[in-house]
């Protein structure tokens, strides 16, 4: 996936928002930790462009390792579950939430890793043919790139949406002039 982590994070993170508003959490906080969750798979390119010089691909790295995320998902949720203030296990949890979405997302058309570390096999729902250089080309003329874009419009249709109730909100509770 090339460009929809981040408005799939903030998309899942605007929708579970008023769950999570019981923990006392703030909006901001909650979003901002489940959308940097969801872009947190991805930092290994820096291992991979600076450490590594490409030589291995960056889903083999446990940052790409479905058991990871799911191991922080289940203690984040264990700590959300038992903590008597919750809000940061709320940021927490939503941030494992996105980082494992990530795994899901990166499989459709990505190679990911699904049994590592122990089994080498990777698992991608569609495979995009090597048609064009540079290989990002190929990803953006694929037929799974509007996906991408229709997670990107639906992304931009809530954050208009809660940004005008807010707007409302703001001018609803502003004092009125006698
Ligand atoms: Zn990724």
């Amino acid at each position: 996936m090339l460009i929809g982590h981040l408005p799939a994070g903030y998309i899942i993170s605007r929708l579970l928002i008023r769950y999570a508003e019981p923990t006392e959490v703030s909006a901001k906080a909650f979003i901002l930790a489940g959308v940097i969750g969801a872009v947190a798979p991805d930092l290994d390119m820096f291992y991979f462009h600076l450490v590594d010089h490409r030589q291995h691909h960056h889903h083999t790295y446990f940052t790409h390792y479905p058991v990871v995320w799911l191991v922080l998902l289940t203690a984040s949720s264990a700590w959300l579950f038992t903590a008597s203030k919750k809000n940061y296990a709320a940021c927490a949890s939503i941030f494992s939430l996105n980082g494992f979405v990530h795994m899901i997302l990166d499989t459709i058309v990505g190679d990911i890793w699904w049994f590592a570390p122990w089994g080498s096999e990777p698992f991608a729902f569609f495979t995009v043919p090597a048609l064009y250089k540079p290989w990002w080309l190929n990803f953006l003329l694929h037929w799974s790139f509007a996906i991408e874009i229709a997670v990107v419009v639906w992304a931009i249709y809530l954050w208009r949406k809660a940004r005008h109730h807010k707007i409302t909100v703001t001018a609803t509770n502003a004092p009125t002039v006698p």
